[in-house]
């Protein structure tokens, strides 16, 4: 039971609508505030948003698409679609698209692999 109770608190969508952002690398949805405390629970390593407010409104975007909650990222499409170095990405809610691009001085820090993987999540 303890297992189901923490499954729904990180898939709930956060409430508060005005302060959801999206992540620019793998359109994780969160709001403004997990992003600064925690950070991105897939990109965190090379993005380090954690604690820094500048990196959250660089890497992040409140414009998107589109939500979708991922309770399975093994066999859940979304999980497919944007692997995260061949790990399994967090559960949660995604956005479907996301306006904007991560900036050129952010994707040059990040080890190239990493950086190499990087696709926008605009639509156009
Ligand atoms: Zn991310």
């Amino acid at each position: 039971m303890a297992e189901r109770q923490r499954e729904r608190e990180i898939v709930d969508p956060p409430t508060d609508t005005k302060t959801l952002r999206a992540c620019l690398y793998c359109s994780l949805v969160r709001t403004l505030d997990q992003f600064e405390r925690e950070g991105c629970l897939n990109c965190d390593s090379f993005l380090q948003l954690k604690r820094n407010k500048n990196r959250v409104s660089q890497c992040t975007s409140a414009s998107f698409e589109g939500l979708i909650s991922m309770l399975d990222p093994d066999t859940s499409w979304v999980g497919k679609w944007q692997k995260i170095n061949g790990k399994s990405m967090a559960k949660g809610v995604y956005a479907v698209s996301v306006n904007g691009r991560l900036p050129r001085d952010i994707l040059n820090d990040m080890p190239s692999d990493v950086a190499s993987r990087y696709q926008p999540r605009t639509q156009s």
